[in-house]
C-alpha cells in the first residue's frame, strides 16, 4: 500500500480504492471528500492509468491547482503535469477551441466575460428602440444566461408558448427577439459567452458523435468535486463523456447547495443512481476541519432544514471556543471590533494575517471592513470585487489584444475604436454597426470594404477608419512573430494609451500606468511558464482565455499574508483557522429578498452552514443594531439563525469586552460604544458536549432513520418536492392567488398546473415561477 493512502480514515479509502465504475460520495463539510479526490487521483497514476485519460473538474482553478499540487508531491511533477483539472468553463473552452470549426466558430473566437455580454445587450435593446427601463439589460441577460444553462436555445425557447407567454405577461414580449439577436451578433463576433462554453458543449457532444466517442474514450476517468452546485447543462455534460466507461466518481455535500439562484440543480445528486448501473455510494461522517463546538453548532442549524439528506457529521477535535456573537451599534462599530479582534488574536496567539477570514452576505458590507482593517494597518485581500482585469485601463488594453487576435470581436472594437481619442465618432460608430447589420458582416469587415459600401461618411473620417485599421493589421504581423509580451508592450506604446494616462498625470493615472504595467509583467510571467508546458505554446490567444476565465478567487498566489474578505458563496471549499461572519441580520442574512418561499429559506440556511464550516478553530457572529441601507439609516434586528444554533455552543461577548473595542480615532462620528443599550444575554454555563466519536451504539441511533445497507437516502426526491402540491394554495407575482390543480414533471422541467382566481389555469415550470404557499 502506498503510503500516502495511510493519511486516509477507512471510509475515505473505500472510495479511492475502487479503481472503476459509477461512484457518489456525499458528505458534510470538512470530512474530506476534496482530499478524497485528491488522493483518487494520485492512486489511478500509481495503478497505471495515464494522466491524459483523467479529468477532474472543480470549482474554482485555484482548487485546481491545489490539487494539482498535492497530487504532483506524490506521483512527481512531471507525471502530474498531463492531468486536465479545472473548471468546467476552462476545461471546456480549451476543448471548443480545437473542434471550433465544427461549430463554424473560428478556433481564437473570444471568450465574452459578463461585461461584455450584458454591453452588447444594452445596445441591441437601444437598437431595437426599447424602453430600457422595461428592458434592463441586466435583467434581460440573467434570463437569456438561465435559458442557456437550460439548454433553451432561441429556437427551443419561440416553441415553448409557456415561455413566450410568460415575458409577454412581464411586459417584455420582445425578450425572445433579443435573445435571437444576441445570439447572432456574438456568433458574428466568433465570440461565446460564458454559458455558451457548457451549452456548446453540449452540442458538439450531440450533434457529432465521433467527437464525443474522442472524448470518452480519452477521458475515461472523470471526477467531479463540489457535484451539488452543477447546474444542467454540464450534467449532460459529464453524463454524456461518462456514458462509455461509466468511471464517474462525485462527490458533494447537499447541505452546501447555494447556487440555486444560478440555476444549480440539486436533483443532479438525487438522481445519480439512476443515471448508471450499480452506483456505489459512500459517505464520510469524521469531519477533520473544525472544533467539535463548531461542528455541532453547524449540525444545529442544518437540522432545521426539511429539505436535506441524513447525515451524520462528528468530530474527534477538540471541543474548542464556543461560538462568539457580538452585537454592535452600527456597522462603524461592527468592523473596528473585528478588526481589533484580529489584531488582538494575532497578537495572542502569534498568527499571520492569513489565518483570518472575514464572510459576508453582500459585497457591499466590505466597505466598513476595509475601513476598519487600514485603520489598524491590518493587511487584507477582497475577492470578489472588481477584479483586476475589469479595471477600465486594463480591459482597454486586452480589448486591443483580442481584436487583433479575432478582428471580429465586436465588443473589442467598441471600446477602443475611438480610445485614445482619434476623431471617430459615435455617429460613425452607430452607421458601422447598422451596416454590419445589414451585410452580416463584422464591423472590421465593414472597415476593410468602406471603399464598396455607400455609407455616408466624410473622406477625412473614412481616412481615419482606415488608419486604424491598418494599426491593428500592422500589430497582427507583429503577432506572427513576436511573443506575447512584446506584442501587448507594442500594443500600449503604439496606441498612445500609455500616453494618454501619462498626460493625465493625476494619482488616479498614474496608478492607472502601474497597473498596465503590472499587466505586461503578468503576460510575461505568463509567456515564461507556459514555454515549460508541453501541451502549450505561450501565445496571446491562450493568455486571453486564462484571462477570460479567471475568477478573482484564482488570482491568489497564496504566498502572500493578508486577512481575506470575501462574500460566503466564494468561501466555498476553504477552511481558515478564525472566522467572522458579519452583519448577521434579519434581511441582510437571511437576505430580504429571500424570504419568500420555505426553498430560499432553506438556501439561506445552508449558506450559513457553509460559512460556519469554514472556521477550524473560531468563529465569530456579529450583528448591528441599526446600519445603512440605500442609503438610510435603519433599525436591524439580529439574525433568525442566531437563534437557531444550539445556546450552548454559543457565548455572547461582555459589554466589559465590547468596550475594550472602543474606537481608535477620537472624533469618530458614532463616539465609543453606548454601552447602557447592549441587552445581554445571560452567559451560558453547562459544558460542551463530549469530544470524542460516538460509540457505534450512539452511531446507530443516529442513523436509525436511514434505509439500511451503506446507502445515504439519495433515491428518495420526494424531500425535495417543497410544500407545493395540488390543493396548495399559492401566490404568484403577476397572476395573484391560485390553487395547485397538479404537479408534474422533475428537475428543471417541474410545472404546476394552478387556477389562478383572477387569471383562469396556467402551466408554470416552478423553476421560473416564483411561487408563494399561502
Ligand atoms: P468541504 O465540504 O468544505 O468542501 P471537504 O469534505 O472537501 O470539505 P476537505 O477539504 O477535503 O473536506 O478536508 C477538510 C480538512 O480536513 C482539510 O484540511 C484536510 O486536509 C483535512 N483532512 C481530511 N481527511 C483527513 C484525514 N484522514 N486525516 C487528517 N486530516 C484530514
Ligand atoms: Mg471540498
Amino acid at each position: 500500500m502506498e503510503e500516502y493512502i495511510a493519511e486516509l480514515n477507512d471510509a475515505q479509502r473505500a472510495p479511492v480504492l475502487q479503481k472503476d465504475g459509477p461512484m457518489i460520495v456525499i458528505a458534510g463539510a470538512g470530512s474530506g471528500k476534496t482530499r478524497v479526490l485528491t488522493y483518487r487521483i494520485a492512486y489511478l497514476m500509481h495503478l497505471g492509468v495515464d494522466a491524459f485519460n483523467i479529468l477532474s473538474l472543480t470549482f474554482t482553478n485555484k482548487a485546481a491547482r491545489e490539487m494539482k499540487k498535492r497530487i504532483a508531491d506524490i506521483v512527481g511533477p512531471s507525471e502530474a503535469k498531463n492531468l486536465w483539472m479545472g473548471t468546467f468553463h476552462s476545461i471546456f473552452a480549451k476543448i471548443l477551441r480545437f473542434e471550433a470549426d465544427k461549430l463554424g466558430y473560428p478556433s481564437n473566437f473570444t471568450i465574452y466575460d459578463t461585461q461584455d455580454s450584458q454591453r452588447l445587450i444594452a445596445s441591441i435593446i437601444k437598437e431595437m428602440g426599447l424602453d430600457k427601463d422595461i428592458y434592463k439589460y441586466k435583467q434581460v441577460y440573467s434570463r437569456i444566461s438561465s435559458y442557456k444553462n437550460s439548454l433553451i436555445t432561441v429556437k427551443a425557447y419561440f416553441q415553448n408558448a409557456e415561455l413566450v407567454e410568460a415575458d409577454a405577461m412581464a411586459k417584455r414580449p420582445r425578450l425572445g427577439e433579443i435573445y435571437e439577436k444576441y445570439v447572432e451578433r456574438c456568433f458574428k463576433a466568433g465570440a461565446m459567452d460564458f454559458d455558451d462554453l457548457l451549452l456548446k458543449t453540449n452540442e458538439l457532444l450531440n450533434r457529432f458523435p465521433e467527437v464525443l466517442a474522442k472524448y470518452q474514450n480519452r477521458f475515461r476517468y472523470i471526477l467531479v468535486d463540489e457535484y451539488q452546485d452543477t447546474n444542467h447543462s454540464q450534467y449532460l455534460i459529464v453524463r454524456a463523456l461518462s456514458d462509455k466507461f461509466q468511471n464517474i466518481c462525485v462527490v458533494g455535500d447537499d447541505a452546501q447547495s447555494i447556487y440555486a439562484f444560478r440555476g444549480a440543480n440539486i436533483n443532479n445528486i438525487l438522481n445519480f443512481q439512476k443515471d448508471y448501473d450499480n452506483v456505489q455510494q459512500y459517505r464520510l461522517e469524521q469531519n477533520y476541519r473544525s472544533t467539535n463546538n463548531i461542528v455541532q453548532a453547524a449540525n444545529s442549524i442544518i437540522d432545521k432544514n426539511k429539505t436535506k439528506l441524513d447525515k451524520i457529521v462528528w468530530t474527534a477535535n477538540d471541543p474548542g471556543p464556543k461560538i462568539l456573537v457580538n452585537r454592535l451599534l452600527t456597522d462603524g462599530d461592527e468592523g473596528r471590533f473585528v478588526a481589533s479582534s484580529i489584531f488582538e488574536n494575532r497578537m495572542e496567539h502569534q498568527l499571520g494575517n492569513g489565518q483570518f477570514a472575514i464572510l459576508y452576505r453582500t459585497n457591499a458590507q466590505s466597505r466598513a471592513m476595509e475601513d476598519a482593517l487600514r485603520k489598524r494597518d491590518i493587511p487584507y485581500r477582497i475577492y470578489g470585487g472588481l477584479s483586476f482585469y475589469q479595471r477600465k485601463e486594463i480591459k482597454d488594453v486586452l480589448a486591443y489584444l483580442r481584436l487583433i487576435i479575432n478582428p471580429k470581436d465586436e465588443e473589442a472594437l467598441k471600446r477602443i475604436i475611438n480610445y485614445p481619442a482619434r476623431g471617430i465618432g459615435q455617429t460613425t460608430v452607430d452607421k458601422l454597426i447598422v451596416a454590419a447589420n445589414h451585410y452580416e458582416r463584422s464591423i472590421f469587415e465593414v472597415i476593410e470594404h468602406l471603399d464598396r459600401i455607400n455609407l455616408k461618411i466624410n473622406s477625412g473620417t473614412k481616412t481615419r477608419l482606415e488608419n486604424f485599421m491598418n494599426m491593428i493589421r500592422s500589430f497582427q504581423v507583429t503577432n506572427q512573430t513576436a511573443d506575447a509580451f512584446v506584442l501587448a508592450e507594442t500594443v500600449a506604446k503604439q496606441t498612445g494609451l500609455l500616453q494618454e494616462l501619462k498626460k493625465d498625470g493625476t494619482p488616479e493615472g498614474i496608478a492607472r500606468i502601474e497597473n498596465i504595467e503590472e499587466l505586461l509583467n503578468g503576460i510575461r510571467d505568463f509567456v515564461e511558464g507556459q514555454k515549460e508546458l508541453a501541451d502549450s505554446s505561450g501565445s496571446l490567444a491562450e493568455f486571453l482565455e486564462d484571462v477570460a476565465l479567471a475568477t478573482d478567487l484564482d488570482q491568489d498566489t497564496g504566498d502572500d499574508d493578508r486577512v481575506a474578505l470575501m462574500t460566503i458563496h466564494l468561501a466555498k471549499g476553504l477552511e481558515f483557522p478564525y472566522v467572522y461572519i458579519v452583519g448577521m441580520e434579519e434581511d441582510l442574512f437571511p437576505s430580504g429578498m429571500s424570504m419568500n418561499t420555505r426553498s430560499e429559506l432553506e438556501e439561506e440556511r445552508r449558506l450559513f452552514y457553509v460559512a460556519l464550516t469554514r472556521a477550524e478553530k473560531q468563529a465569530y457572529l456579529t450583528y448591528t443594531q441599526s446600519r445603512y441601507r440605500w442609503g438610510k439609516l435603519v433599525d436591524a434586528e439580529p439574525s433568525r439563525f442566531i437563534e437557531e444554533i444550539d445556546d450552548k455552543f454559543i457565548e455572547y461577548i461582555t459589554p466589559i469586552d465590547t468596550y475594550r473595542y472602543k474606537p481608535l480615532v477620537d472624533n469618530d462620528i458614532f463616539g465609543e460604544v453606548d454601552k447602557s443599550k447592549l441587552r445581554l444575554k445571560k452567559p451560558i454555563s453547562g459544558s460542551p458536549p463530549p469530544a470524542h466519536k460516538p460509540s457505534e451504539e450512539q452511531l446507530r441511533k443516529l442513523r436509525k432513520l436511514r434505509p439500511a445497507g451503506n446507502s445515504a437516502s439519495t433515491n428518495d426526491t420526494s424531500i425535495f418536492d417543497e410544500n407545493f402540491g395540488p390543493g396548495t394554495e399559492v401566490e404568484h407575482m403577476r397572476f395573484g392567488k391560485g390553487k395547485i390543480l397538479k404537479i408534474e414533471g422533475v428537475g428543471q422541467d417541474r410545472k404546476a398546473e394552478i387556477n389562478f382566481e383572477n387569471g383562469g389555469i396556467k402551466n408554470l415550470l416552478l423553476r421560473f415561477a416564483k411561487l408563494k404557499v399561502l
